[in-house]
């Protein structure tokens, strides 16, 4: 299922260009337009999902093939040996901009935390 107002869908789709880091039939990862770290990766399901907190049982397997596939992208893109970090954003205080969700993959450098 896709959205047709969602920019990621679309993205997904090819309809809007990005820089492909992986695809296939569930996900496509791509560079962050605008990066918050020398390495800023976004994963995507295929299907369009508005928030996490709308994922249900019928997800499960979804979503833990959506991090198992990230950690494979963290291995390939150098980030595993000093780390690195995940972030997955919900909602207007979570400062969630896209609504189609997508775990972000930040490293190459060191990252501060608590977050602003
Ligand atoms: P959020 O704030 O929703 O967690 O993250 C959305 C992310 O999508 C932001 O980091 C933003 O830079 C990125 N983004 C928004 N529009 C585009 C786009 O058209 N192309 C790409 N590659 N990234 C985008
Ligand atoms: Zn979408």
């Amino acid at each position: 299922m896709t959205d047709s107002d969602c920019i990621f869908c679309k993205i997904a789709g090819g309809e809007i260009p990005s820089d492909p880091v992986y695809s296939d039939e569930q996900f496509y990862a791509f560079r962050d337009i605008n990066p918050g770290a020398p390495t800023h990766v976004l994963i995507i399901p295929r299907k369009h999902i508005a928030h996490i907190t709308d994922a249900g049982p019928e997800h499960r397997d979804l979503l833990g093939d959506m991090l198992l596939r990230a950690n494979e992208i963290a291995v390939q893109e150098g980030l595993t040996e000093k780390g690195f970090r995940y972030v997955l954003n919900c909602g207007e205080w979570g400062g969630q901009s896209v609504f189609h969700i997508h775990l972000h993959i930040l490293g190459g450098r060191a990252l501060a935390w608590p977050p602003g």
